[in-house]
């Protein structure tokens, strides 16, 4: 109801003041064509690295090439290769002991003390009698008066680790409350060490060595790991168990007491004094080549700087690992109709609406992100190594799973309170009688789980719109209802297949919305910022100067 008072006059305004002269038109159906060919059986799951992934790009180029827009990717090129390093152990090659202040030397059993890891860039450890500091969380967080690692100097030494952010009552709220923070990721607590000169990080389980879930996690470290692009390149990484952390705290007289103020924020990093490890371990390397691909439409005025449009092209392929035969008796091909094949045409539409609109005065990208599915690799990949400069990139707007629901009263977005993007969002949405949200699920922490994130690790104001559970038509009780029973019987299912009867009508007007924001950040000259309380506008402003 509230819709039809707002809608109209106030939107127009808003339309006009961004300066554009054409309106936009997005057609439900053209969106639900392009993901019913992309989700297809014959792209089998668009797994990287198969057919699927050369058939969804080489339809993706053709599109662009006949909308007229511009190769977008590095030296003139549609396609940004990214190389996955992909490591396993070798058997039998890890060893690990520690020695006392007295001298003695304790031999570990690797998978029952301690796991080991060298998945990093060599996928070789060596470390000799390195130090251990026992850092608590390993949060330095300024902007929260937090800062685990005081003045310690960690360079040459081991870190030890406790998982997850600090959520006792009285210090809950610096961490976003019910929401977790980028700092509870075990990728921000390696890349501070590391930062730091830590040759090592081992995560402390505050569990005994014979507790199930400890022995069970154990087994599985040795799996293949594929390297994050750009990950902190420590010697290595592993675990160890309450009762090793116990020994090494004892061997070294700490006193305990002092060690359970983790929690308090007046906690800051112990050496264990005169307490050493050695660790050897070997991986081998293979690698899988994926692709980004990237289109543009270059800015008239300021073209250096960019808007990006972000979504994952990928999923997650043909049974359980992925690269299976196409069963014959069941289905076993994870379409992933909603979670991409919709967001890739999301995309694929908005650069059809903004090439059709006044070129823009500055330059927007059209991100087609690979191996999100497998860590958000594609786009870290391209954070790492960016073809338009981080500094002067303006915003990353990024779709994943566009809603599938008749028109929705709320805009719900991830990370709400992160950056202004939001508020610019929020006029746009009133203006038609909606209204930002959070994202209604704490518990899934998902603002970490989306292309957006590498943009937001690096300091790029970005932006996910998600699904509106508050519909016009039914209000919450409908659209809840509707929504939890969408995403437990498709998410990450073969089921998540392309219907003729999906309704399009809320990922138009959420697209719609997005489209605005783009333009009028691409035709203005502001700079989104992130807010006071966020982790990341340290980050941002070490490069103000570039934004002069
Ligand atoms: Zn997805």
């Amino acid at each position: 109801m509230l819709r039809g008072l707002f809608g109209g006059a106030a939107a127009m305004a808003l339309v006009l003041s961004a300066g554009l002269a054409s309106a936009q038109d997005f057609s439900a159906e053209r969106i639900s064509e392009g993901i019913r060919h992309i989700s297809a059986d014959d792209f089998q799951g668009r797994y990287p690295g198969t057919d699927g992934e050369r058939m969804t790009l080489a339809w993706l180029q053709a599109q662009y090439e006949d909308m007229g827009l511009q190769p977008g990717g590095p030296n003139g090129q549609w396609l940004q290769d990214v190389v996955l390093k992909r490591f396993t152990p070798v058997a039998g090659a890890a060893s690990a002991s520690w020695t006392g202040p007295d001298g003695t030397v304790h031999p570990m059993t690797v998978g029952t003390d301690i796991t080991l890891r060298a998945a990093t860039n060599d996928g070789k450890a060596a470390i000799e009698n390195a130090g251990l500091v026992f850092v608590g969380y390993g949060i330095n967080a300024p902007e929260r008066n937090w800062n685990d690692y005081g003045d310690i100097d960690v360079r040459g030494k081991v870190v030890i680790v406790m998982s997850g952010e600090p959520n006792s009552a009285e210090v809950a709220e610096r961490f976003n409350g019910v929401y977790p923070t980028a700092y509870n990721s075990g990728a921000y607590k390696a890349d501070e060490a590391f930062a730091r000169g830590a040759v090592g990080v081992i995560s402390l389980a505050t569990v005994p060595a014979t507790d199930a879930g400890w022995l069970r996690g154990a087994q599985f470290a040795n799996r293949q790991r594929t390297l994050t692009p750009g990950a902190a390149d420590l010697e290595f990484s592993g675990a160890v168990n309450h009762d090793v952390g116990l020994a090494w705290a004892t061997a070294a007289g700490l006193d305990m007491a002092t060690l359970g103020t983790v929690e308090s924020g007046n906690f800051t990093a112990v050496a264990l004094d005169g307490v050493t490890l050695s660790v050897a371990q070997e991986e081998t390397i293979d690698s899988l080549t994926t692709h980004n691909l990237l289109a543009r439409i270059p800015g008239t005025e300021r073209p250096d700087e960019i808007i990006i449009y972000s979504a994952h092209w990928d999923h997650v392929g043909v049974g359980a690992d992925h690269v299976s035969p196409v069963s014959t008796t069941e289905d076993n091909i994870y379409n992933g109709a909603w979670d991409n094949a919709s967001g890739t045409i999301g995309i694929l539409e908005m650069a059809r609406q903004i090439k059709a609109a006044p070129q823009p005065e500055r330059t927007i990208v059209f991100a087609h992100m690979a191996a999100e599915e497998m860590g958000l690799l594609g786009s870290y990949g391209y954070a790492a190594n960016p073809v338009y400069p981080l500094e002067t990139t303006v915003a990353d707007i990024n779709i994943d799973m566009l809603p599938l629901s008749g028109p929705t009263r709320d805009v719900a977005i991830f990370g709400l309170g992160q950056n202004t993007l939001e508020d610019d969002l929020a006029t746009l949405a009133a203006a038609e009688g909606r209204v930002i949200t959070d994202d209604r699920q704490p518990e899934q922490g998902f603002y970490t789980r989306s292309d957006h994130f590498p943009f937001v690790r690096m300091g790029v104001p970005a932006l996910m719109t998600w699904h509106g559970v508050d519909w016009d038509e039914g209000g919450v009780e409908a659209g809840q209802a509707a929504w939890d029973a969408r995403f437990g019987a498709d998410y990450h299912k073969p089921s998540d297949e392309w219907s003729a009867d999906w309704d399009l009508r809320s990922a138009v007007e959420n697209l719609t919305l997005l489209y605005r924001l783009g333009l009028q950040l691409a035709n203005g000259d502001e700079w989104p910022t992130w807010k006071p309380t966020s982790e990341f506008g340290a980050r941002r402003a070490a490069s103000d100067a570039a934004r002069q």
